[in-house]
């Protein structure tokens, strides 16, 4: 999981669409079977694309899904399932852009309304990085609660629900973060012998986190509360970024 930018604005014409076809459910017979009808429909067509296209400028380079920053994204997630909150079938502030891997493991599972346990962490109005850790290894963690003496049960729900521990995505974060620490130490050491400028140093931080490779561990340790680990506390405050 990453932090997301917020939420860009839809031109008019669009949220009009959107409003217009989320009535047209709300007022149907059954709203369960016009929801995916509509949702169906919109997607073959022309006025929703300015949506996923949104959704893409969202996750930035390389379009990383949302859920897992692993793979490319490819589908539009109703992160309140559609198939039970029928009404928010077409609502913007209800749709994602992520894997298929992630889709498809989450399916329409929403709890605690489709099951027990506690409500999944949304990338997009969440600091993510208050649930989860990324440890020396790269490994994405949920955060320990001393008051329940059990991790965070929001961010284990999640880790279950999108298998964002899944073994290929679990290695793909620890190459991240071996690479990314190599880098860091190759630029510190020619900064301290006086062969770099402060400025690239920024410059260099700046195309890390925008690499389209786990940028999630990038964020994590560049501008989340990794960046007080070593080295990337020495690089930061050399670099005032
Ligand atoms: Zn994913």
């Amino acid at each position: 999981m990453r932090r997301l930018p917020p939420r860009p604005e839809l031109r008019l014409i669009t949220k009009k669409k959107l409003v217009k076809e989320t009535m047209a459910i709300a007022q149907s017979q059954d709203p369960k079977t016009e929801a995916e009808r509509r949702y169906g429909n919109a997607r073959k067509t022309k006025w929703f694309k300015p949506i996923v296209e949104k959704l893409a400028e969202m996750s930035g380079p390389g379009e990383r899904c949302m859920f897992c920053s692993g793979s490319e994204s490819s589908q539009v997630e109703h992160f309140r399932p559609k198939a039970i909150f029928h009404n928010e079938a077409m609502k913007w502030e209800n749709f994602l852009w992520v894997c298929g891997i992630c889709n498809h493991s989450k399916s329409a599972r929403f709890p605690p309304d489709t099951e027990a346990g506690a409500t999944i962490i949304n990338p997009v109005t969440e600091d993510v990085w208050l649930f989860f850790f990324i440890d020396e290894f790269g490994n994405l963690t949920p955060r320990w609660r001393p008051e329940l003496n059990a991790p965070d049960p929001r961010a284990s729900k999640t880790i279950e629900i999108l298998a964002l521990d899944r073994d290929a995505l679990q290695q793909s974060r620890q190459m991240r973060l071996v690479d990314l620490k190599e880098h860091i130490q190759d630029t510190l050491a020619l900064y301290n012998q006086g062969q770099l400028a402060t400025d690239i140093l920024r410059v260099r931080c700046g195309n890390w986190l925008t690499l389209p490779f786990q940028p999630d561990v990038a964020d994590y340790f560049l501008k989340g509360p990794g960046r007080d680990e070593s080295p990337f506390a020495e690089f930061c405050a050399e670099a005032e970024c």
